[in-house]
């Protein structure tokens, strides 16, 4: 079932399995166990020609889709979560971010860390600003030719790891006016988390993702020049909504994470059923589980369907993927790789409850793509605000009070 995939689109997909299965299967449940985030693998990833496959040719990369991407995604998902989350964000996410509105000293700054290796990060969430990112508090002062930024981020991928970081922070000119919200890229220079002015403070304690650090940042007078400003054409004060359509590609990137998380319990699922004995013949005999098997599948086929759709709509004049293809793919795919990996592991009995097998780490693992990068909740009111015809707000007053009144407008 190619799902209306080119030959070159069906070579990529088949060295990435291959890839997958020599490389990345045998170090997952290691790197869950150690905890420690994968640089083999990140070397190997690099080696392949995996990391910075978008972008462009001019500067060093392969100027693929985000299709080539997902492609890619699922099949490192089948084997290793952490993995799949670094082709992500080597891919997409902040990268993007900067590939579509930064100026080109940022471009080349970003593809060259990417193309050496580099997982960005990009630094958004607060401990007060959750799904409502326009209640963030840290700050960026304009001070002679650059700015100074002060506040704390929390939830942030890579923390301690990345280098190349893109801060949201409100900005504010030398008078002390508020501007509105912008983009800074900050690149962590050693090797050592105690980096001038930004400090990762607290590594969160995850349930899954655990070779994927996940931390607290602390910025304290951590000055930027300007020209490391991320600048939408529409300047700072409509521009904070520009740079969230560049999360789009993140969305259809942790979409399709997940939904290899399910391919890969899927396998397991059908590969077990036909072996495992009970009552004198193979349980996938019966027909409960049969049917259980056909909703997985038919549930995996959709998620596909879906982000393969919102991956292609990227390019029909837009850098990012439509915003409501790519929030209702990310929804339906989180949400059902939550059921078929809890579905596969229910076929396995007690040995899907045990350590030993790799269906309790993809259902710690997999938990996790309903809350990041959007939630389900907040995901399923911006489809239904693009539905009735409302704009997102970019203030904080009343995020439904604020569609209506924009919608009057
Ligand atoms: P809250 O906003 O407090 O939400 C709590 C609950 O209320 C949720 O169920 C939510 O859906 C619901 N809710 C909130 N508002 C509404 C509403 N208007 N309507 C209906 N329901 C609502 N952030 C970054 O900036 N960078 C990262 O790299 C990053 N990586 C992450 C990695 C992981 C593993 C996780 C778990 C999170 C990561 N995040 C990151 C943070 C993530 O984006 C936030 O967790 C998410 O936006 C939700 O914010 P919150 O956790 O504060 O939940």
């Amino acid at each position: 079932m190619d799902l209306g995939l080119s030959s070159d689109e069906l070579v990529l997909q088949a060295r990435a399995r291959a890839f997958a299965e020599k490389v990345v299967r045998p170090r997952a449940a290691e790197i869950d166990a150690s905890e420690q985030y994968p640089w083999d693998v990140v070397s190997a990833l690099a080696e392949a020609g995996f990391l910075g496959m978008t972008i462009p040719v001019a500067y060093g990369g392969q100027g693929r889709s985000f299709l080539d991407a997902v492609l890619v995604i699922e099949e490192m998902a089948r084997c290793c979560t952490v993995t799949a989350r670094i082709v992500v964000e080597t891919n997409m996410g902040a990268l993007s971010t900067v590939m579509a509105y930064g100026n080109e000293a940022q471009q080349r700054l970003a593809a060259g860390l990417v193309l050496a290796g580099d997982k960005p990060a990009i630094c958004i969430t607060e401990p007060d600003a959750g799904s409502d990112t326009t209640a963030m508090t840290t700050r960026a002062d304009r001070r002679g030719d650059g700015y100074v930024i002060n506040g704390r981020k929390h939830w942030i991928t890579g923390a301690g790891v990345s280098r190349l970081h893109l801060i949201f922070a409100r900005v504010f000119d030398e008078t002390g006016a508020e501007l509105g919200i912008g983009g800074f890229l900050a690149v962590r220079q050693h090797s050592d988390i105690t980096a001038k002015g930004l400090r990762v403070i607290r590594r969160e304690r995850t349930m899954g993702l655990r070779g994927m650090p996940e931390g607290e940042l602390l910025f304290e007078d951590l000055e930027v020049p300007a020209s490391m400003a991320v600048l939408p054409p529409s300047g700072f004060r409509r521009g904070f909504a520009d740079l969230m359509t560049a999360y789009n590609s993140q969305r259809v990137g942790a979409g399709s994470v997940a939904m290899g998380i399910a391919a890969g319990a899927l396998d397991l699922a059908v590969a077990w059923v036909k072996q495992r004995e009970q009552f004198g013949r193979p349980i996938g005999e019966f027909q409960g589980l049969q049917w259980m098997l056909a909703d997985m599948q038919t549930q995996l086929t959709a998620s596909r369907l879906m982000l393969y759709q919102a991956a292609r709509s990227r390019g029909e004049g837009s850098a990012f993927p439509d915003p409501m293809l790519a929030a209702q793919a990310k929804i339906f795919a989180s949400e059902a790789a939550i059921r078929i990996v809890n579905d596969a592991l229910q076929m396995f009995g007690a040995r899907g409850y045990s350590r030993d097998l790799p269906l309790e780490r993809m259902a710690r693992d997999v938990r996790m793509f309903t809350i990041g990068g959007g939630t389900a909740q907040v995901l399923r009111t911006l489809v239904a605000a693009r539905l009735l015809g409302w704009k997102l707000p970019q203030t904080r007053d009343g995020y439904v009070e604020a569609s209506r009144r924009l919608a009057a407008e």
